[in-house]
């Protein structure tokens, strides 16, 4: 099951507000400060002299040497080689904030929706079937299968975009909707 978004946007924001870049490197990386910046020898590359800067209150690092740089979750990442979003999860971990329920049950709302969702996409792919059969199939789309010809468009390439034909009758595509015994969305 799927998190809302907001929730994650949350839970990640939370982590970030959380995470300490400095004290996160300084247990990878021993640092020392120079101005604003600290300073390390780069764990991504093999040097001597220090290249490895980390600007605490910009939240960020970043390697002169080898260019690397990034947030604390970017190190964590290319430190721990796992995913951002691992790394995100193990800093939570760390801090002891809890990741949203992934069990969170749907409101009745919420599935009504993915139902009506889902019945749009049906809906709508009936339509494409419809307008394409009236074009490839049907007397209906003769005219505009010659003039489609004349212009140099292929029964290939009507196939790939879908194109279709809408016919001159108001009523065919319900009809046919009719017919096919439909659902109403509004019951
Ligand atoms: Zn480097």
């Amino acid at each position: 099951m799927m998190l809302n978004n907001s929730e994650m946007d949350e839970f990640v924001n939370k982590v970030r507000e959380n995470s300490d870049i400095l004290s996160v490197i300084s247990k990878y990386v021993s640092l020392k400060k120079r101005g604003n910046q600290y300073w390390g020898c780069c764990p991504f590359h093999n040097e001597k002299t220090p290249s490895f800067s980390i600007s605490p209150d910009k939240g960020f690092f970043y390697c002169f040497g080898c260019h690397t740089g990034g947030n604390v979750f970017n190190f964590i990442s290319l430190y721990e080689n796992v995913s951002y979003f691992e790394a995100i999860k193990m800093q939570a971990e760390k801090l002891g904030i809890p990741m949203p329920a992934h069990d969170k049950k749907k409101s009745p709302a919420e599935l009504k929706r993915e139902q009506d969702m889902k019945m749009l996409i049906k809906i709508n792919t009936w339509a494409k079937d419809f307008f394409h059969n009236c074009l490839i199939m049907t007397p209906y789309g003769e005219n505009c299968r010659k003039y489609l010809e004349s212009r140099g468009i292929s029964k290939e390439t009507i196939d790939n975009f879908n194109l279709g034909f809408a016919p001159n009758l108001w009523d065919k595509l319900s009809t046919s909707f009719i017919k096919k015994k439909m659902p109403s969305l509004n019951n």
